[in-house]
């Protein structure tokens, strides 16, 4: 991607590593942070971007998404999950990929106006495929596997996918077996060893509800009934008081490359597995509480040092794809969080652990992704801005990937 020479002159600017710094003039090129001038006069500042009563930050990262599916906003409300996951499987099949591109690309721009920088998607149809190919957005592509029978056709689209798309820095690919009930043991352990041969990042939804929990433990319970319409039974683990977390465990899908999506129900046990394999945990906060789950297990995943990144997933269960709506609603649901923890999980820490040590830092030799969001006010010295920056009020003015100015309001 060429680039020309950004300069940005910020009022207050937080690195995603804890420090905040005040009248910046960051200038980018190339694709990266080339110098950060702290306390200048911003009166006399000519820079090309000027932003006033604004934080500036590393870009967020949407660990979670289904792009495909942006189409269905509104269509389904407040389902109940199993009945939900049936009527989108249905819609799913009914749309044709033209549909599902133009849905793709409704996301993208929704979520480059939200200050994404980079996503892991969820593509099914592959209808998402060459929308984020050609975006200015980094992605982590990550192929859906489904499938209980004929599950050879599956696998070779998967190869497929892996040898025809073109990896840079842009984008990456990934493997997303769907989750333990969507996919046959065989295709599970096959994708396991695609991840572990091409050490590919894995998202697997997992946990997501008690049912799910119950089914894999005794076989019993509504869960059942849904994969009996699927026909799915013969296909997966035979029952055996293990939970979801441990059978993922015993597929070789448990490592330190897997994305556990939603993970709402882990049992005690489930804890220290997750911490000894290194897995990172990715919550969806409005999509949870669409399905009105038991509240999530954040703070103790958080105090047993798992990562928690977050996710929006998508418009079918959540009204926007802004990380930044999703960390307001966490905010309001659970104000003792610090607004810096919050907002250094969804870029800091999400961008290291699915791009890799360099990302989701504003330092200079860094790539430049970042974003701007307005503050509704001018901060006090007593009141942080990062916790302003959660204000219900506040809005991302400002998008940055790679050096590129991809949004600006
Ligand atoms: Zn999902």
């Amino acid at each position: 991607m060429k680039v020309k020479k950004v300069r940005i002159s910020a009022e207050i600017l937080f690195d995603g590593e804890g420090h905040i710094r005040r009248n910046v003039r960051l200038t980018l090129f190339g694709g990266r942070v080339v110098s950060i001038e702290e306390k200048i006069d911003r009166r006399r500042e000519d820079a090309e971007i000027r932003l006033d009563s604004a934080l500036v930050l590393p870009g967020f990262v949407n660990a979670h998404t289904h792009l495909e599916l942006s189409r269905h906003q509104a269509e389904v409300k407040d389902a109940d999950f199993i009945e939900w996951l049936y009527q989108m499987r249905l819609k799913l099949d009914a749309a044709t990929k033209e549909e599902l591109t133009k849905a793709a690309l409704k996301g993208i721009e929704e979520s480059l106006s939200s200050g994404t920088s980079a996503l892991v998607e969820h593509t099914n149809a592959e209808a998402s495929l060459s929308p984020l190919l050609e975006a200015p957005l980094r992605s982590v592509i990550a192929f859906e596997a489904v499938g209980y029978n004929q599950t050879d056709v599956k696998k070779e689209r998967i190869l497929a996918h892996l040898r025809g798309v073109k990896k840079n820095d842009m984008h990456r690919l990934a493997i997303a077996p769907h989750s333990l009930y969507r996919a046959s043991e065989d295709l599970l352990r096959f994708c396991a060893d695609v991840a572990s041969k091409n050490s590919l990042l894995i998202s697997c939804h997992i946990s997501e509800t008690k049912e799910e929990v119950e089914f894999f433990k005794y076989g019993t319970g509504r869960f059942r009934s849904l994969l009996e319409r699927f026909g799915a039974i013969p296909y997966l683990p035979n029952p055996s008081g293990k939970s979801p977390l441990l059978l993922l465990d015993d597929l070789n899908l448990l490592t330190e490359r897997t994305l556990l999506v939603h993970c709402n129900y882990p049992e005690g046990n489930d804890f220290a597995l997750i911490k000894k394999r290194g897995a990172t945990v990715v919550y969806c906060p409005r999509s949870h509480s669409f399905f009105r789950h038991s509240p999530h297990p954040l703070e103790l995943f958080l105090e047993q040092d798992i990562p928690v990144i977050f996710g929006t997933d998508s418009l079918a269960s959540t009204p926007s794809l802004s990380i930044l709506d999703e960390l307001k609603f966490v905010k309001r649901e659970r104000p003792a969080l610090p607004a810096e923890k919050l907002l250094s999980l969804a870029t800091r820490t999400a961008a290291r652990l699915i791009l890799g040590e360099e990302f989701g830092v504003i330092r200079e030799g860094a790539p430049a992704d970042l974003c701007a969001i307005k503050l509704p006010h001018h901060p006090a010295s007593d009141n942080s801005p990062l916790e302003l920056a959660l204000h219900p009020e506040s809005e991302v003015n400002l998008t940055v990937v790679g050096g590129k100015v991809v949004f600006q309001k």
